[in-house]
């Protein structure tokens, strides 16, 4: 198992995801098809630059001895959870965005060898992160580890280490098991990535 969760700060950051409004409860359904009684609204807290900056130095301090010379995030969250790391580590920020599959660097090049830190503000089924981390193969970069702020999975393995600033315990359920759709209570579909 390459997952290793920090706890460092979970209660600040627990304090800055309430406080900012970005624990979001009802009924919804994820990217992944899957139904949740819970959400996390990441621009809630990416929209406050302190918080970025608190939550972004967590993940500096986590890798700051990896000798990242790149960070890396996928399109839309982790571009700015990217450029906020890297600002902390002194290196450069790239983003991947969508490409004709998965997500390529598309504005960027990235030397074969350079070591990579991918990040990204959620992790729910690993989906963004996957095809960040392909981008990177791809272009033969190094990667260094996996530093996300919220990690919501249910312990994906990446393969690579991982770092989450939070971790939580949300239950999500395939539709036909979903208790809120049994209770006939409407989804919403809020505006998500992966
Ligand atoms: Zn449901």
């Amino acid at each position: 198992m390459a997952s290793s969760t920090g706890s460092r700060g979970t209660t600040k950051v627990e304090r800055i995801l309430r406080d900012s409004g970005a624990l979001l409860e009802g009924h919804f359904l994820l990217t992944s098809g899957l139904h949740s009684p819970y959400y996390v609204e990441k621009f809630h807290v990416l929209q406050h630059p302190r918080h970025t900056q608190a939550l972004g130095r967590l993940i500096a301090d986590n890798f700051r001895g990896a000798g990242a010379q790149v960070v890396a995030g996928p399109t839309t969250g982790g571009v700015i959870v990217a450029y906020e790391v890297a600002r902390q580590l002194g290196v450069r920020s790239i983003f991947a965005e969508p490409g004709d599959q998965g997500r390529v660097f598309r504005r960027f090049t990235l030397a074969p060898g350079e070591k990579v830190l991918v990040v990204d503000d959620v992790l729910t089924t690993g989906g963004s992160v996957q095809d960040v981390l392909a981008e990177v193969r791809r272009c033969q970069g190094v990667v260094v580890g996996v530093g996300v702020l919220v990690d919501r999975s249910d312990g994906v393995d990446l393969g690579v280490p991982l770092f989450s600033c939070h971790r939580m315990r949300i239950p999500t359920y395939q539709p036909q098991d979903c208790p809120l759709c049994a209770k006939g209570l409407p989804f919403t579909k809020p505006g998500a990535s992966a």
